[in-house]
């Protein structure tokens, strides 16, 4: 049983905070919202009003926030929370957000006494609810090997990436390549759909030759081959084109900044930056199928 605080309770971390209390962990919970705080304590969590409520007793700060400048305000602006936690806690950051930020956050925290951990997640709501996620963390061997029991009660797969931030540059790696395998799917199904072939066949074929991916085989944009994919149910998300585009602009930032090549890269943060610009924030990212078809 670890004293862990949790500090945001949006979509994904009320899954994540009530896994960690079903592990048997003793839980103090805090966000912003207080609806979502009721909801956490509603699943066994115990209600902090404040940061510094949450922190106070904890020896491990378990955070989930939209971007890095939520990050680096929660831990390190006024009443932040390396004011509050004791000396020596553990702080483990499963948002996704810049490598940069991320390695701010570990030298800042470091300089105040504290052990950092990046690990960020792949999965989406149904595996932070489910205890499945995929964490991917970034830090000193001995600050791994403290967050990894935590990080155990929320997911399957639980990798150590390397040194400071390397859980972002995972993530957001990945996450590239993603966008860019959805588009090239999305383009080779419609290719085919025009030459004759109907998805079925074509799904068939590809699936066990040198085109397969994971966009095709587990979340197929054209409908009908993969009957799980948001593609049959009119692309509702899923993860949404939105989120996506964060990725992608935090991979372009990063490359850019690497002097990596990334062409297709760009291309694929062009192509959702334009569905976003027409209003498609919503839609599942698989729906760049309809994009590529012309019908939106
Ligand atoms: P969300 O917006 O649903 O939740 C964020 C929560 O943080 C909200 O409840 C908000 O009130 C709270 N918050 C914001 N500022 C705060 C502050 N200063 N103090 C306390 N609480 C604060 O977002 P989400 O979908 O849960 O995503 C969280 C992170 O996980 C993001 O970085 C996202 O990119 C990443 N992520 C999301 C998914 C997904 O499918 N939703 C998948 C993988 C990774």
């Amino acid at each position: 049983m670890t004293r862990i605080a949790f500090i945001g309770l949006g979509n994904m971390g009320a899954g994540m905070c009530a896994n960690l209390v079903k592990a048997g962990h003793d839980v103090a919970a805090f966000d912003l919202n207080a609806d979502a705080v009721a909801a956490a304590v509603s699943k066994g969590a115990r209600a902090a009003g404040s940061v510094e409520a949450a922190v106070r007793n904890a020896e491990v700060v378990v955070s989930m926030l939209p971007a890095g400048k939520h990050v680096l305000g929660v831990y390190f602006g006024p009443d932040g929370v390396s004011d509050h936690a004791p000396p020596g806690a553990l702080f483990i950051d499963c948002s996704t957000i810049a490598v940069t930020d991320a390695r701010e956050a570990h030298a800042k925290a470091e300089a105040s006494g504290f052990r950092m951990v990046d690990a960020p997640v792949s999965g989406g709501t149904a595996a932070a609810e489910a205890g499945t996620l995929t964490f991917m963390a970034g830090g000193t061997a001995e600050a791994y090997a403290q967050a990894e029991p935590v990080l155990k009660g929320m997911g399957k797969n639980i990798f150590h990436a390397g040194a400071a931030g390397n859980g972002q540059a995972a993530k957001i790696a990945n996450n590239m390549l993603l966008g860019i395998s959805m588009i090239a799917t999305s383009e080779a199904f419609n290719l085919a759909e025009k030459l004759g072939l109907d998805a079925q066949t074509f799904f068939n074929i590809s699936s066990v030759s040198s085109g397969q991916c994971w966009s095709m085989t587990s979340y197929c944009p054209a409908p009908g081959p993969v009957p799980a994919a948001p593609s049959n149910r009119d692309y509702r998300p899923g993860f949404a084109v939105a989120m996506m585009l964060k990725d992608l602009h935090l991979a372009g930032d990063a490359a850019r900044a690497a002097g990596a090549d990334i062409r297709l890269g760009e291309m694929a943060e062009a192509i959702y930056q334009s569905l976003s610009d027409a209003g498609h924030d919503g839609l599942d990212f698989s729906g760049v199928m309809r994009r590529v078809k012309g019908e939106i």
